[in-house]
């Protein structure tokens, strides 16, 4: 397994290039088949020649015809992070590499728009490289198991991200499972349809500042229909989609009956200090895909197909 996870052959690497550019390509272009079906449902459950059916029907012929010509589904093709579980003595640096060039590669064919600029000259790479650009999340696991997951995450919907604090005395939010609900609904209704709702939140209790952040967005790869093992949170989860349904903030903010698609929320450790809870929030262009990669870095599966 040792020399296997080294990517050192050229047939190796140029498989994993391989297997990469199709992932990006994936991603760009098509939704995952839960928020594909979320969104099927939305459509069907809005009045017939609404504005928020009108708005859902225009998303489908988008998605419709970027599926087909392979292109973005969305002009804004987002943060690039890729989340690797490998096994261990994975060549990390080697795979960054690769991943790079599969990135440059998919700038150049258009199936990512050059999307990373220098923060204080404002200077766009051409190429989607960039220090800290993309994001590589490496986790090693036990097993021979290796999945490479990607997020395409667009700049709309992160500025309408939000951490609090609390106790939150505006909100008359406390330390406690009823302050973090009402948090959340303040993030999703301070949204608005900013953000290009329906929307999905990921989100975390506790951490710190930047881990709970972090592990907010980890929540966006869970699968729509998935069940939270911890009971509490999994009852938080389901209010916290029905209330925000009843906002009638709707498709695009247009109205109507779903604002949110899912929610996805999970708990760190915290310092008895702090109490953070952090949203990420993520529009109805969910772009994730992940591949399970077989000993010669073939493609052996697809996770959200
Ligand atoms: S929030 Fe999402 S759908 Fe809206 S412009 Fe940004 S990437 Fe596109």
């Amino acid at each position: 397994m040792l020399k296997k996870m080294m990517i050192k052959s050229p047939e190796m690497t140029s498989h994993l290039y391989n297997s990469l550019q199709a992932l990006i390509e994936s991603t760009s272009s098509e939704l995952p088949i839960d928020v594909a079906l979320a969104m099927d449902l939305a459509k069907k459950n809005e009045q017939e020649k609404s504005s928020a059916e009108y708005a859902l029907k225009i998303i489908e012929e988008n998605r419709v015809l970027a599926k087909k010509y392979i292109a973005p589904l969305c002009q804004d093709t987002g943060t690039i992070s890729f989340y690797i579980n490998h096994p261990k003595h994975f060549d990390r640096t080697n795979f960054e590499q690769i991943a790079i060039e599969a990135v440059m590669k998919a700038t150049e064919k258009g199936v990512l728009r050059q999307n990373s600029v220098d923060s204080l000259s404002g200077l766009n790479s051409g190429n989607n490289i960039g220090l800290g650009h993309p994001g590589f999340y490496f986790e090693e696991n036990q097993s021979d198991l290796l999945e490479i997951r990607l997020m395409l995450k667009g700049g709309g919907c992160e500025n309408v991200g939000a951490q609090y604090s609390l106790p939150e005395i505006s909100l008359e939010a406390d330390r406690d499972l009823a302050g973090v609900k009402k948090v959340i609904l303040h993030a999703v209704k301070s949204a608005q349809g900013r953000g290009c709702s329906p929307g999905i939140l990921g989100v975390c209790i506790g951490g710190d500042r930047a881990t709970g952040y972090a592990f907010s967005k980890k929540q966006l790869l869970r699968f729509l229909n998935d069940e939270n093992p911890i009971e509490p949170l999994k009852k938080l989860e389901e209010e916290i989609l029905v209330d925000a349904n009843q906002l009638g903030i709707g498709a695009m903010g247009f109205g109507g009956k779903t604002t949110l698609l899912g929610v996805k929320i999970a708990a760190l450790h915290r310092l008895p200090a702090s109490y953070f809870v952090s949203v990420s929030y993520m529009c109805w262009a969910h772009r994730r895909q992940g591949m399970v990669l077989d000993s010669d870095m073939k493609i052996k599966k697809w996770i959200y197909k």
